[in-house]
């Protein structure tokens, strides 16, 4: 299928008043939205603000010619797709090749056929069309990939990778980094005395208040069944313990609804303060943390007392 033209826009570029009616109003007929730059500069410009779907760039122009306004677009990654057709009169084998080369989708030479003007427009739409399907279904399968389905937090791989990124990050700046492990107290006996849906309420329910603490640049997700995984870039015990508190407080204070009947929960956590060797060792004092919180009664939150390897 090729591209609508009424939802593309093509850019003329020409210093040729004359050339840009032209092109215009072949363009118009066959249903095209066109826009107009008089120069390099103009394009560029036009291009950063209002990307088109493709642009028609003359080579020989006052200022930049058409060669460094390619090489412009194809340096701006946001740019970069955008398929440029050369119109111009330089289409001897060796200026061709250039603009091939530099990244341009097509040439047309001047005087050019209106019929032919369209078909490679069209044609040069329909791959930018296709490109924009591409990316966006990309990172609608990025998001998939990093995110639990259930709670819409990140997943556990998601996790993962931003532990390893913090914990560099943290190792190379001397920053202190906290990781906070938290675990659905007696979790089994939701499930046995309400059944698994309304386990999932409640797990459900949990990372939406786990959500509502967090400030910006913290990193939440879901560990595993009950467990929840909050990394806390530049941030101490104290700031780390702090929200892990807050957050206890809102589950504890507020039973959940799952089918009108009222579910009270409590949460414990470990709180480990890094960097340390390896995030392995990181999430394991977490885990050995949360452990202990377990031990001592639940509903409760054990900090990490260790100092992290850069100090000293
Ligand atoms: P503790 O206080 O020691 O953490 O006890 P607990 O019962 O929470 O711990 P345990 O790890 O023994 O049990 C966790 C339960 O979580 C067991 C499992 O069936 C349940 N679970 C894991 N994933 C899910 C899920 O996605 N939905 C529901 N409803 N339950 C889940
Ligand atoms: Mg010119
Ligand atoms: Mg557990
Ligand atoms: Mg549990």
């Amino acid at each position: 299928m090729i591209a609508e033209p009424g939802t593309t826009t093509v850019l003329i570029t020409d210093d040729s008043l004359v050339i840009r009616a032209v092109v215009r109003s072949h363009l118009e007929t066959a249903g095209y939205n066109v826009v107009e730059a008089v120069d390099g500069r103009a394009a560029i410009e036009h291009c950063q603000q209002t990307p088109p779907d493709v642009i028609l760039l003359d080579i020989e122009m006052p200022g930049l010619d058409g060669y460094e306004v390619l090489a412009v677009l194809k340096a701006d990654p946001l740019l970069t797709d955008l398929p440029v057709v050369f119109l111009t009169t330089l289409t001897d084998m060796d200026n061709v090749l250039r603009g091939l080369r530099g990244g341009a989708h097509d040439y047309l030479k001047k005087p050019f056929e209106p019929a032919e003007l369209v078909a490679r427009v069209a044609a040069a739409a329909h791959v930018k069309k296709l490109q924009d399907q591409l990316r966006l279904r990309n990172s609608e399968l990025d998001l998939l990939s990093r995110t639990d389905v259930l709670t819409g937090l990140n997943n556990r791989r998601h996790l993962e990778w931003v532990l390893a990124h913090y914990h560099a990050d943290s190792l190379r700046h001397h920053d202190p980094l906290s990781v906070l492990l938290l675990d659905i107290d007696h979790f089994k006996r939701v499930n046995d005395g309400f059944g698994h849906p309304a386990g999932d309420v409640v797990l459900t329910e949990f990372a939406s208040r786990l959500r509502a603490e967090l400030r910006e640049g913290d990193v939440a997700g879901r560990w595993g069944g009950e467990e929840f995984l909050v990394v806390l870039p530049r941030t101490g015990s104290e700031g780390a313990f702090a929200l892990a508190e807050r957050l206890r407080l809102a589950i504890e204070a507020t039973p959940m609804h799952a089918d009108g009947v009222a579910i009270s929960v409590t949460v414990s956590g470990g709180c480990a303060l890094g960097p340390v060797g390896s995030v392995t060792e990181l999430v394991g004092r977490a885990d050995t943390l949360l452990y202990s919180a377990k031990g001592a009664g639940r509903n409760r939150i054990a900090v990490d007392s260790a100092v992290p390897s850069f100090a000293g």
